[in-house]
C-alpha cells in the first residue's frame, strides 16, 4: 500500500472509533471526499486535551500494553499499545541504536517503571544486557553503575546531570561511553555539564512522546545537537504555521500515524512541539529529512509582546555568565505594571558558582544576558528594554531550585 491508501485505510477504521466518528460528523468531513494526502489535510486537527480519556482504537484492536502519564492539567492521559504498535516502535528504535550500541553494551534504565519496561524490551531485542536504576535513589543507582560497570545510560537529562555529580563525589571511575536521553532538546549549559561529568560519552537524544513513542532520531552525523531524522514510513509528519494553519517550514509539528492496527490512532494529532524544518543535510541519503526541535510551546517558547523567544536562545545567553552560575536555572515570567503599561518581567534564579560576590555577580549576570540574549536575529532583550517592550531581567542568586524528581521545567509562565 502507498502512503495515501494506508491513510484511506485508517480514515476508514476510524469510523469505528467513536471519537472520530463524532468529530468527523460534527465537522461535516466525509471519508469518501478524502481522494488524496491534500484532502486529508483538511481533516481537523486532534489536541492532547481532547483525545485525553479517549478510546483511540477499533474495539477488537488487540492491545497489550497501556501506559498512563499525568497530564500538565493534573488529569491522566491513557495510551494504549498493540502489538502492532510495539512491532513498529520496536523497528524504530533499532534504526536509532544503529552506529551506537549492540547486543555487547551493558545498559542501565533510569526512569519510572512504566518507561523503564517498555525501554527494557527494546534495549532486551537488540540483545544488550539490561539492568534497572532507582529513579527515586539516585545514590543507589550510582553504586549500581560503578559495581555492574555499566556503559550505556538510558534517562533524562536532568537524572543523568544527578547521577554524574553523585559519582564524581564518590570519586568513581566512570566508563560510560553512551548516554541516550529523553528530552527533544538539550540546553548548551546542560550539555557543557553532561560533557564534564561523562568525558567519554556520546550524548544521543531520542525524541519522543507518551502518545506516539519515537518520532525522531540522530544518527552520528547529527548527534550533539538539537536535529532530528524523522521515521518518513511510520508517520506523517506536518509542520503547522500557527497563524494560518497551513503547512510551514516552521510551527507546530502535527503528526499522524502510518499503520492499520494502532491501538493508539493518531490522525492530525497536535504535539505541542516547535520544529523547524532543517536545511542541514545527512551524508547518507537514505536517513531522509532532518527536522530542529526548538521547544514545547507551554514550556519553551515564550510570546512577549508579539515576539517569540525561545529557550535555547536563552541558554545561549546563559553561556556567557558560566564563571559566576551553576548548571541549572529556572526562568519565572510575570507582568508588572509601569507607567500605566503592563510589561513582561523575567526572574532568573540561579544557584552561584562557589565565591561569586553576591552584589556584584548579580549585576555581572543581568548585565551581560540582557546584552547577549537574542531575541530576533538582530535584536538584543536590552534592545526589547531600551524601546520599552520588557522591564530588564532581575537575577535572584538562590541556594536551591525547586525540580521535579524526573522532569524539570525551567520556564514558569506566570501570567493568568
Ligand atoms: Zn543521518
Amino acid at each position: 500500500m502507498n502512503k495515501f491508501e494506508i491513510i484511506r485505510k485508517i480514515l476508514e477504521n476510524a469510523q469505528n472509533i467513536k471519537f472520530y466518528k463524532d468529530l468527523y460528523q460534527n465537522k461535516g468531513v466525509q471519508i469518501e471526499n478524502i481522494r488524496s494526502i491534500e484532502d486529508f489535510k483538511t481533516i481537523p486537527f486532534v489536541s492532547k486535551e481532547s483525545v485525553m480519556g479517549e478510546m483511540l482504537h477499533v474495539e477488537d484492536e488487540e492491545t497489550t500494553f497501556t501506559r498512563a502519564t499525568s497530564g500538565t492539567s493534573g488529569r491522566m492521559s491513557i495510551f494504549h499499545r498493540s502489538k502492532k504498535d510495539r512491532e513498529i516502535h520496536l523497528d524504530n528504535f533499532r534504526t536509532s541504536a544503529n552506529g551506537y550500541f549492540t547486543k555487547d553494551n551493558r545498559v542501565m534504565i533510569i526512569f519510572p517503571p512504566d518507561l523503564s519496561f517498555i525501554f527494557s524490551g527494546y534495549f532486551s531485542a537488540v540483545g544488550c544486557e539490561v539492568c534497572f536504576g532507582d529513579v527515586y535513589d539516585l545514590n543507589y543507582s550510582a553504586n549500581l553503575i560503578n559495581e555492574t560497570k555499566v556503559d550505556t545510560l538510558r534517562t533524562t537529562p536532568m537524572i543523568a546531570l544527578k547521577i554524574g555529580k553523585i559519582l564524581k563525589r564518590k570519586n568513581y571511575k566512570c566508563e560510560i561511553i553512551n548516554i541516550i536521553l529523553s528530552g527533544s532538546m538539550l540546553s548548551l549549559l546542560t550539555r557543557g555539564a553532561l560533557n564534564d561529568y561523562y568525558p567519554e560519552a556520546k550524548i544521543i537524544q531520542n525524541y519522543g512522546l507518551a502518545e506516539t513513542g519515537l518520532i525522531g532520531w540522530q544518527c552520528p552525523e547529527i548527534h550533539g545537537t538539537n536535529s532530528y531524522h524523522i521515521f518518513e514510513d511510520t508517520y506523517l509528519y506536518e509542520i503547522i504555521d500557527s497563524e494560518t494553519k497551513k503547512g510551514s517550514n516552521s510551527g507546530e509539528l502535527v503528526i499522524s500515524n502510518l499503520w492499520v492496527g494502532s491501538s493508539s490512532t493518531l490522525i492530525r494529532y497536535k504535539t505541542g512541539d516547535h520544529i523547524e524544518k532543517s536545511n542541514k543535510n545527512c551524508k547518507r541519503t537514505k536517513h531522509g529529512s532532518i527536522i530542529t526541535f526548538r521547544g514545547r510551546y507551554r514550556f519553551d517558547v515564550l510570546k512577549l509582546k508579539g515576539l517569540t523567544l525561545y529557550k535555547d536562545l536563552f541558554e545561549k545567553a546563559l553561556l556567557t555568565v558560566t564563571d559566576y552560575i551553576t548548571d541549572t536555572y529556572q526562568l519565572h515570567l510575570y507582568e508588572e505594571e509601569k507607567n500605566d503599561k503592563i510589561l513582561p518581567q523575567l526572574i532568573l534564579k540561579v544557584i552561584p558558582k562557589e565565591g561569586t560576590d553576591k552584589k556584584i555577580g548579580r549585576a555581572i549576570v543581568e548585565r551581560r544576558i540582557m546584552s547577549s540574549f537574542m531575541i530576533t536575529p538582530k535584536y538584543t532583550f536590552k534592545d526589547g528594554v531600551d524601546k520599552g517592550l520588557f522591564l530588564p531581567i532581575k537575577v535572584e542568586f538562590v541556594d536551591n531550585l525547586k525540580t521535579g524528581r524526573v522532569k524539570t521545567q525551567d520556564i514558569i509562565d506566570h501570567r493568568g
